[in-house]
């Protein structure tokens, strides 16, 4: 059977053979993976699909055994599943566990193994851009699960000094204590959450991993003077596609990471783990262009 699907670029023949993977997540509607995953599938001609699968947070387990006795090749793991589902997986590798979290489930030989690729993806877009990360001061804004991926990933490619600031100063500082464990060479600290325009305004990358500017929503998270030529502003937030602190950093002469880089980044490091083939990512992004219409 063939089903067509011209205005999302996807036509996709579905046979006894086809292989299913997937998203859990709770909600999971808004999801892109199952658009661009699917795309990338094809664009090898591989014989797979990837649909949403909507788990409620009390059928995890359920719905965990349930995926391996259908034979599902593979699952990426959303919100609120990120954390729960590693007990979950026969095997989790050791960059998941540090950061506590597993976002891509490969099914291999009946054995379930969890990995973490959203520092993978944020990293990607910074290698894209060739910005050396050992030499330059680093300041993120956020503690949650997102910076703890994002933090792991930086201090791991060699960032020499990552200052962290959280509205919740304590949160920060937990983060703090658990990446001094993991790398002793580096220096992180957290500072008040008042004072992170000053150590913005001194960063050559400036991270924002709060959900500070979904949807355009709160207020401006820095001032424009946090900005300025040489610098590079990466925002997780993703809806908008260019968020007001994006916009703000562009008028000043930043250049700008949107999150959406990230999340493609993310999704190409599954992809890669389960097929290791290359994700087409310039084709995914013109394909959830469209998405993103409205974004300036
Ligand atoms: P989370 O664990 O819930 O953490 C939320 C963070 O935002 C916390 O640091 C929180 O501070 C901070 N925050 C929330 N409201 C705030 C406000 N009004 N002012 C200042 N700080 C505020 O969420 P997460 O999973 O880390 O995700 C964070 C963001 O990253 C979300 O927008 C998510 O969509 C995005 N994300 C994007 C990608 C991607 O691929 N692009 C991947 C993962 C996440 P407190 O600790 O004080 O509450």
């Amino acid at each position: 059977m063939v089903l067509m699907s011209p205005s999302k670029g996807i036509s996709l023949a579905i046979s006894g053979t086809t292989r299913l993977y997937g998203i859990m997540g709770h909600p999971v509607t808004h999801s892109l993976s199952p658009l661009m995953q699917t795309f990338a599938f094809q664009q090898h001609n591989l014989d797979c699909v990837y649909l949403p699968f909507p788990v409620p947070p009390a059928q995890l387990s359920q719905a965990v055994a349930g995926a391996l006795a259908l034979g599902v090749g593979g699952f990426n793991v959303t919100i609120p599943h990120k954390e729960a589902i590693v007990a979950y997986v026969d095997e989790v590798s050791a960059a998941a566990r540090a950061i506590g979290a597993v976002n891509t489930v490969q099914v291999r030989d009946g054995r379930m193994i969890g990995y973490n690729t959203d520092g993978e993806g944020f990293l990607q877009p910074l290698r894209a851009l060739h910005l050396p990360l050992t030499e330059i001061v680093t300041c993120m804004l956020g503690a949650g699960g997102a910076a703890r991926a994002v933090a792991m990933a930086l201090l791991e490619a060699g960032c020499p000094a990552l200052v962290l600031a959280n509205r919740t100063q304590a949160r920060a500082e937990r983060l703090v204590a658990v990446l001094q464990e993991h790398f002793p060479a580096a220096q992180v600290r957290a500072v008040p959450f008042a004072e992170a325009a000053g150590a913005a305004r001194q960063s050559g990358l400036l991270v924002n991993a709060t959900s500070v500017g979904l949807h355009n929503a709160g207020e401006a998270l820095l001032p424009e003077t946090c900005f300025h030529p040489g610098q590079v502003v990466y925002d997780l937030v993703y809806r908008p596609l260019y968020t007001p602190l994006l916009q703000a950093a562009r008028r000043n002469g930043a250049t700008i990471i949107p999150g959406l880089d990230m999340l493609i980044g993310q999704g190409a490091a599954a992809f890669q783990i389960w097929t290791g083939l290359p994700f087409p990512v310039q084709a995914v992004r013109r394909l959830l262009q469209p998405f993103f219409a409205t974004a300036s």
